[in-house]
């Protein structure tokens, strides 16, 4: 499809810039009035209208993907500090036409907007993990939670990398929590599904290159290695329908995410903050700041030269800071090294992915919102009966209170 190239920059209220390049790609509304239409091409407005019609805004759990579509949402974009009520740490969900729904990492603060969402979770049990920097899986306790009372029946399954050593890998970071949440596990099981209490880890060798860690109902993925503080760290590739969808999770530009990220419908790669505007967003010296910007994670120039190499349809940057200088200088720093498509990745940030259209929206959902409902296999689930006290506990009821019956099982 022949087209032009549509370029603006974005300011929204709360001060983010955010710029987007669409080369061939159809903005959400279609109809009239919107004004990025008003610059497609006639291609891109038939393909817009053969499309779907979305709404501007992505409401969630009113619209029904199609059987060919893919939806990715940043459920988190930041740093691991601060985490704020604009910006929570990595996470992204992608829901496919065929009902599937996978999590990239789980870091801090990223439930709040999954939650938000309120998401069918009887469909959420497989998380995959990057790495085990805590912005990057420090939610994962808060979802093996939150999810089993939610709607999720059966085990999570949690997928990672080994380490260096046994300790340093995804299997014993989940074991070791999942003793530290053995009260939290005991006190809920019965009342909740038995199986939706479990946690199943498959921990893959790091070190196979384009390696397949997954494969059901017309799914693969892939992983290889990122250049990450520590050996272990990886990436990965999702493909299904002919869709392709790359996470890069936190690497230093390398080798094997420029050829395995190649052509991919949608791109999503680190992009730093400058050793200059590390140092001063954190106020460190410029060593640790040059180190950790450039050495152990991806510069915006970096990002640009990375994404000029793989050429997807989509570029994603993550890990951003959402201050508008530091916006403004990552923008001005990729696009130094790199033309192509384009989106600074922002919070809830929502991508519809077919083989011919990339719809992006924000989604929008109040700040309060009531738990997601539950099905009847949920409910129905086996439940080994309530947790018990002691009789020197129950030996404190009072007397002054009496419980409605319990109805029976
Ligand atoms: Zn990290
Ligand atoms: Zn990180």
């Amino acid at each position: 499809m022949k087209s032009k190239s549509i370029r603006y920059t974005l300011m929204t209220t709360a001060g983010l810039v955010s710029a987007l390049v669409f080369a061939g790609f159809i903005m959400s509304g279609v109809g009239s009035g919107n004004p990025f239409l008003s610059e497609a091409s006639a291609d891109q407005e038939k393909s817009a209208e053969a499309a779907v019609n979305r709404l501007p805004s992505y409401f969630p759990n009113t619209e029904v993907l199609r059987p060919d579509e893919m939806r990715i949402t940043a459920l988190g974009t930041g740093l691991p500090t601060p985490i704020t009520r604009a910006q929570k740490s990595t996470a992204w969900m992608v829901e496919l036409g065929n009902g599937d729904v996978f999590l990239f990492d789980l870091g801090t603060g990223s439930m709040e907007n999954l939650f938000g969402l309120r998401p069918d979770f009887s469909r959420l049990d497989k998380v995959f993990l990057s790495h085990l920097h805590s912005d990057h899986f420090g939610d994962l306790d808060a979802f093996i939670v939150g999810s089993w009372l939610s709607g999720r029946y059966t085990p999570l399954h949690v997928y990672g990398g080994s380490g260096d050593t046994p300790e340093l890998g995804t299997k014993a970071a989940v074991e070791a929590l999942m003793k530290a949440l053995a009260w939290d596990i005991k006190s809920r099981t019965g009342i909740l599904p038995d199986a939706g209490g479990k946690v199943i880890t498959h921990e893959f060798d790091y070190k196979p290159e384009n390696q397949v860690i997954y494969e059901d109902n017309g799914v693969k993925i892939k992983s290889w290695p990122a250049i990450h503080s520590l050996d272990g760290s990886v990436s990965y590739r999702l493909e299904w329908n002919g869709l392709t969808f790359v996470f890069g999770g936190d690497t230093r530009p390398n080798k094997w995410f420029i050829e395995y990220a190649k052509g991919a419908d949608f791109a999503i790669h680190e992009c730093f903050p400058t050793p200059k505007g590390l140092a001063a967003f954190n106020d460190w010296e410029m060593r640790p700041a040059t180190f950790v910007s450039s050495y152990i994670h991806t510069p915006p120039q970096g990002f640009g030269k990375v994404m000029s190499e793989s050429k997807p349809r989509m570029a994603v940057a993550f890990h951003t800071v959402l201050l508008p200088d530091i916006q403004q200088g990552m923008l001005e720093g990729i696009r130094k090294t790199y033309d192509g498509p384009l989106t600074i990745a922002t919070d809830l940030m929502v991508w519809n992915v077919t083989k011919d259209t990339i719809i992006m929206r924000e989604a929008a959902f109040p700040d309060r919102v009531t738990p997601s409902s539950t099905t009847q296999a949920y409910k129905s689930a086996h439940r080994s009966g309530e947790a018990k006290m002691s009789k020197y506990i129950m030996g404190g009821v009072w007397k002054g209170f009496t419980p409605p019956p319990l109805p029976e099982k």
